[in-house]
């Protein structure tokens, strides 16, 4: 039997920040809101959030037969110059990590991921990553979209290995606690005023338009050591 306690020790031995995991399912909410904001047009020219939504919305359509998603976070400190390189190469040493116990203990490996598709993921396919790191419990959303762990800041980068094994302990994960509270820092300066609004809207963003702008990050509390 799999436990994610052992999967959270050999991500953390192979170098992740962080690990937990959820059980795979359709995330309702998500797709809810995600169908109305995309239909209000403030996705702006990221049309391709228009494309696969049911993958997007049900892990277990992009993978079938998924079962449990093991979410990993690798700080940019970390990532190198391709985190999605890095973060991949150490999900499948993870991976491979956990088939080498499984066969130890003289379970069977065969059915451990879907081979016939892709189980990795970074930042590369249709996956709704932040909301995975909150299920597994790594984190909250903050005022500035980003996905906040109190203990690493937002600056780091989510990782998915979805496994299509039932994991002992994935459903123990708790929604933290943590949130931004009073904070309102990054709406103030918002160069774009882009936050703080009823609804989100991609197309104040200054990062949508020039791919760069870290200042609802850097003015974050829970990322005060990291500038
Ligand atoms: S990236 Fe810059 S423009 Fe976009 S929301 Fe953050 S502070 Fe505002
Ligand atoms: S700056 Fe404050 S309000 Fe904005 S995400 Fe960070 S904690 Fe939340």
């Amino acid at each position: 039997m799999l436990t994610q306690s052992l999967i959270q020790t050999l991500a953390l031995g192979l170098g992740f920040d962080a690990c937990g995991t959820a059980r795979a399912c359709r995330l309702d909410e998500d797709a809810l809101f995600m169908d109305g904001w995309v239909g209000s047009g403030n996705a702006g020219e990221m049309t391709y959030l228009e494309r696969n939504r049911s993958l997007r919305y049900d892990i277990r359509e992009l993978v079938p037969g998924a079962k449990t998603v093991v979410v990993c976070l690798l700080s940019y400190a970390k990532s190198g110059k391709d985190y999605h390189r890095t973060v991949k190469s150490l999900l499948y040493h993870l991976q491979a990590s956990i088939e080498q116990h499984l066969t130890e203990q003289g379970e069977d490996i065969a059915g451990l991921v879907n081979r016939d598709c892709q189980h990795i993921f970074c930042d590369s396919a249709p996956v709704l990553e932040r909301r995975w790191a909150v299920k597994a419990g790594l984190g909250f959303i903050g005022r500035n979209h980003q996905l906040i762990n109190p203990h690493l800041g937002s600056l780091v980068h989510p990782g998915e290995l979805v496994l299509n094994i039932d994991v002992q302990g994935c459903d123990e994960a708790e929604i933290l606690n943590t949130n931004c509270g009073d904070c309102r820092r990054c709406i103030d300066a918002c160069p774009g005023k882009a936050l703080g609004l009823a609804e989100w809207d991609a197309r104040r963003c200054i990062a949508y338009e020039t791919h760069y702008c870290l200042v609802c990050q850097k003015c974050c509390p829970y990322n005060e050591t990291l500038f």
